[in-house]
């Protein structure tokens, strides 16, 4: 492995330049570069690299415009490349052949990056910058009234602020819908649209009306997530995406013809989509396997003991869990073939009480076509609604071997590593899991940290394959779920996390699961 792997991993959300890649990166671009060249030897440089990271985080959606890089000085490979560019201190770095010293807070940086895609767009433009020039009242009056076949978000904001360009570019990978800013001071436009208070987004909708968008904060990640969900808005697919879980499950779903749209709300969790990924857990995923035995047979004992003792839906799925776990306890057996877990799966369903739908039903997890969502949505949900269970019945976990702590990230992170189809998506687990699930401590941490984990896969996979365009993958919760979660620090977006995990218990919590649609 080389050294730049040590400080920055393929999993983050920047390209790691070597003296290969550097040049046909830059120069042979569509987008402008931003290029951190750093000593993997410098203890500085390895403070920074976090700086470095959250900043890639935050400017991910720019990268058609500039994306960020790094290369690693120390990499005997890159000696003559780093002389070349005239590289002596260490952190440097370059966007668009300028040099900068690296002491700046995340905000200056992204404004720096403004700055130079504002300036290149009057010289020579990538291709994929938007504007970011001001339009004027003469500009942009006109289209009040006027349909369209998509959105027009006009920004209006003090000459000084980002916060229209900021958007703009978070926008660039969004169809539907297009960013303007105008300034405060062109009066005619402010009066016309009666501005009061700044900056505002005043949205003109494809059928010629035309209305102010409410935010709860005027903060730049509220405007960029309100208009990412407006109806039809759509983040356009990166063609490269590197991995996708659908092509594990495309077969499966491509054979069955497409259900009705089941009308649903986003703020709740349905019973169904447990139940239905309970039902590809028994039925589908483990039908993979003969039989269970050695440490594969103890995974799956604990996985259904968890459930039987925290699932908080119907009586009668939890009946089901309880009459497995019990059977699988007392068996003196080694090794269990499939078709005797499968039998006592299907024959409880006809004892009176005790029943698992045989049937998939997503709701809250279905896709907007064949192949997206279903059953690696309803697994999340299912473990973020055991992790709050287990925080709100502490004791449900007694004498079960199973009371350490993290018990359900112990579970999930063994489950998906044996079973789960997606193996690439289990490494991934695996790898976040190594080395962190001990420092959860506490039951919240144990929420908290599988919603963060879950977070940084969203990143990841945002604008892949498996990226479903009606439910785009992002930070959630989204601003309309929960303002109060979201806050901002030196311009940069930061969580409450009291905030979220107040959210996440009510979200996750029993009283909000739905049984409609429930089998
Ligand atoms: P999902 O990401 O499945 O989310 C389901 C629901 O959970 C959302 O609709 C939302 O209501 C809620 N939610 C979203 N984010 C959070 C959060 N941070 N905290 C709490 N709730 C949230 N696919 C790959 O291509 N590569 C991978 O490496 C990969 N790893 C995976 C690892 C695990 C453990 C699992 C279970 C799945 C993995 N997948 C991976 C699949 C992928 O994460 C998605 O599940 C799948 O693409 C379906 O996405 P979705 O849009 O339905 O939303």
């Amino acid at each position: 492995l080389g050294a730049s792997t040590r400080l920055y991993a393929e999993e983050d959300p920047l390209r790691i330049l070597g003296s290969l890649s550097l040049r046909p990166t830059v120069t042979n671009s569509s987008s402008a570069w931003l290029v951190q060249f750093y000593s993997s030897w410098c203890g500085h440089c390895i403070q920074y690299s976090s700086t470095w990271k959250a900043l890639a985080q935050d400017v991910q959606d720019w990268q058609q415009a500039m994306g960020v890089a790094v290369l690693d000085c120390a990499q005997e490979e890159n000696f003559d490349v780093c002389k070349e560019y005239g590289i002596k201190f260490y952190p440097t770095f370059k966007v668009s052949h300028m040099t900068h010293s690296p002491d700046r807070e995340i905000r200056s940086i992204r404004q720096l990056m403004v700055n130079v895609l504002q300036n290149h767009t009057r010289l020579d433009r990538p291709d994929h910058c938007p504007p970011l020039d001001p339009y004027s009242s003469g500009q942009l009056l006109p289209l009040l009234g006027q349909r369209s076949d998509h959105y027009t978000a006009i920004i209006v904001e003090d000459p000084d602020s980002y916060v229209g360009r900021e958007v703009i570019l978070d926008l660039l990978q969004f169809s539907g819908v297009e960013v303007k800013r105008a300034l405060s001071s062109d009066r005619p436009l402010v009066d016309a649209l009666h501005v009061t208070a700044l900056p505002t987004v005043h949205l003109l909708h494809p059928n010629g009306t035309h209305t102010h968008l409410h935010v709860q904060k005027r903060l730049r990640f509220f405007f960029s997530s309100l208009l990412r969900t407006l109806p039809g808005v759509q983040r356009r697919s990166r063609s490269s995406s590197s991995s996708s879980f659908n092509a594990h499950t495309g077969a499966l779903s491509d054979t069955h013809s497409p259900e009705p749209w089941r009308d649903m709300d986003r703020s709740r969790v349905y019973t169904a989509d447990l139940e239905s990924a309970l039902h590809y857990v028994l039925r589908v995923e483990l039908a993979t396997h003969d039989a269970l035995e050695g440490e594969e047979l103890k995974i799956f004992k604990d996985f259904v003991t968890l459930v039987a003792k925290l699932y908080p839906g119907r009586a009668s799925v939890v009946k089901l869990m309880e009459t497995l776990s019990d059977w699988l306890l007392s068996l003196p057996l080694q090794r269990i073939p499939y078709q005797a877990v499968l039998d006592l799966v299907d024959n409880k369903m006809r004892i009176a009480g005790v029943f698992l739908g045989a049937e998939l039903r997503w709701v809250g997890c279905q896709g907007s076509k064949p192949g997206l969502r279903g059953y690696p949505c309803a697994l999340w949900t299912l473990f973020h609604v055991l992790t709050v269970q287990h925080e709100a019945t502490p004791t449900a976990l007694d004498n079960t071997g199973l009371e350490g702590a993290a018990p359900v990230l112990q579970v999930m992170r063994r489950y998906i590593r044996t079973f789960f189809g997606c193996e690439e998506c289990g490494r991934h687990f695996d790898q976040a899991a190594a080395g962190h699930l001990e420092q959860v401590k506490s039951n919240e941490e144990q929420i908290l940290w599988l919603w963060n984990q879950h977070n940084q896969v969203n990143y990841r996979l945002a604008g892949s394959l498996s990226d479903d365009p009606l439910f785009p993958k992002a930070s959630w919760p989204s601003p309309s779920l929960c303002a109060s979660c979201h806050e901002e620090k030196n311009g940069i977006h930061v969580w409450n996390q009291d905030q979220v995990l107040s959210f996440l218990r009510r979200h996750y919590g029993a009283s909000n699961l739905s049984p409609q649609y429930a089998l």
